[in-house]
């Protein structure tokens, strides 16, 4: 239920952004939880304060024409949204999926302001890619993509400016090609300028590892406040890309049991548990299938086209793509005694599955909160690149359970201040957008 003033400003928002449905999906759930907040500060309606954190402050589109292997041209479409620099420099990720659009860019912009918010480190709002579909094309191909797209975001970017790093179809690989084509057009080597490097230049340790420990560190503690653990829980996964694979791998070290995980062809069952070591051969060093899990690890089996959240678990951590978990993946979840729910990705979860989640009591850690690990240590390698440190691997693991951990408690006690108490997405939506209407308010019209 929206508030009754925010019902006009959404209106207008979907007027403004004809056709971009994920964008208008994003909006609403922040919308729909800030009343409380609102009625709190009537400031922030006197200084249209929503308004202005709706509305993206710049937004790039450029062409990316390419080579492929056999001398064929190719256009792509590029973007970048600079959405909010309240608490700092742009930053958030790049996506290079076939399904990337305005819409798509601006939803996951949106999400990284409040996302970043709540890391509680000086980092602004900012999301980016393109519409290039990675898949089968070589290394090579790869490479003169990711040299085109930086030949044109290169005007728009900077160490305290805007600072991309990796999203889905893009990992350690495209970061250094993007790098490289950076350096060699501005003749600065500015490491600050893009993260999840290499170490070998100005990379940071756990970088890579961050989004699913974190969101595995989440749910330890959504698990905790209930005086629960994951020793001896069964957990679903759904993808097998960078966030599933450590979420996975943390789970399991808190003492948890992942029994299933997937890819856009299936998923793969295993009730000893997944083999983290073999889904990273499979997926990250082969590039291949999920099905080949099943035909190497005897007692394994895949299911093609099944759904991951029909696997009976009481912990689920959907890590795929927006929008992948729906009401009936919910009640499905509930029904076979799930109770809490951490989301790796960006808005997998349906705004009706959502719904089912909180009826039944679930404790539901939404992404901004769930998945801000990724973005934290992105944070702490700008910190480290313009310091010129380099931290160990145990020192940053450690700030990042401390993030994780300061996080949580601050979703937390919102929900319980704002009188929803248990309520992640209130809590989470409420801290992170008052952190950022507060300094939007310091900050002058
Ligand atoms: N793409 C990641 C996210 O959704 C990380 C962004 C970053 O590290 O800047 O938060």
């Amino acid at each position: 239920m929206l508030h009754a003033r925010l019902e006009a400003v959404y209106n207008d928002i979907v007027r403004r952004n004809r056709g971009e449905t994920e964008f208008h999906q994003a909006v609403q759930e922040v919308l729909e939880s800030i009343g409380p907040a609102l009625d709190k500060h009537p400031e922030y309606a006197e200084h249209k304060i929503v308004e202005r954190i709706c509305e993206p402050e710049r937004m790039v589109t450029f062409r990316v024409p390419w080579e492929d292997d056999r001398g064929e041209v190719h256009v792509n479409r590029g973007f970048r949204v600079e959405f909010n620099s309240a608490l700092g420099p742009y930053k958030g990720g790049l996506r290079f999926h076939p399904s990337v659009y305005q819409g798509i860019v601006k939803f996951l912009g949106f999400e990284q302001i409040f996302k970043n918010a709540l890391t509680g480190l000086p980092i602004g709002g900012g999301k980016g890619g393109a519409d290039f579909d990675p898949k089968g094309r070589s290394d090579r191909e790869i490479m003169r993509f990711c040299q085109s797209f930086m030949t044109e975001l290169h005007r728009h970017i900077g160490e305290h400016t805007d600072v991309p790093a990796g999203d889905i179809g893009v990992g350690g690989r495209e970061i250094g090609y993007l790098f490289g084509q950076y350096k060699r057009i501005t003749n600065r080597y500015e490491t600050g300028v893009l993260t999840g490097k290499h170490l070998s230049f100005g990379g940071a340790e756990v970088r890579t590892e961050a989004t699913g420990y974190g969101c595995a560190y989440f749910v330890r503690e959504m698990l905790a406040a209930r005086g629960e653990s994951f020793e001896g829980k069964q957990v679903v996964v759904s993808g097998s890309g960078n966030v599933a694979t450590y979420g996975m791998e943390k789970v399991h070290q808190l003492g948890g049991t992942v029994v299933a995980c997937s890819d856009s062809t299936g998923y793969v069952y295993d009730e000893n548990g997944i083999d983290v070591g073999l889904v990273k051969q499979i997926k990250e060093v082969e590039r291949e299938r999920i099905s080949a899990y099943a035909d190497r690890r005897p007692g394994s089996k895949f299911v093609e086209r099944g759904a991951v959240w029909e696997v009976p678990c009481q912990v689920a951590m959907p890590s795929a793509t927006q929008n992948e978990l729906t009401a009936e993946d919910a009640a499905t979840l509930i029904a076979n005694g799930c109770m809490a729910v951490g989301e790796g990705a960006n808005m997998p979860a349906t705004p009706e599955a959502i719904q089912v989640f909180r009826e039944a009591g679930v404790a539901f850690g939404p992404g901004k909160a769930a998945n801000a690990g990724g973005v934290a240590t992105s944070a702490l390698e700008m910190q480290q690149n313009a310091s010129r440190e380099t931290w160990s691997f145990e020192r940053t693991e450690r700030r990042l359970e401390a993030i994780m951990k300061d996080l949580h408690d601050r979703c937390y006690a919102t929900a319980e201040e704002y009188g929803v108490p248990g309520d992640y997405v209130a809590g989470a939506n409420i801290a992170g957008f008052t952190s950022v209407a507060d300094t939007t308010l310091r900050l002058g019209l």
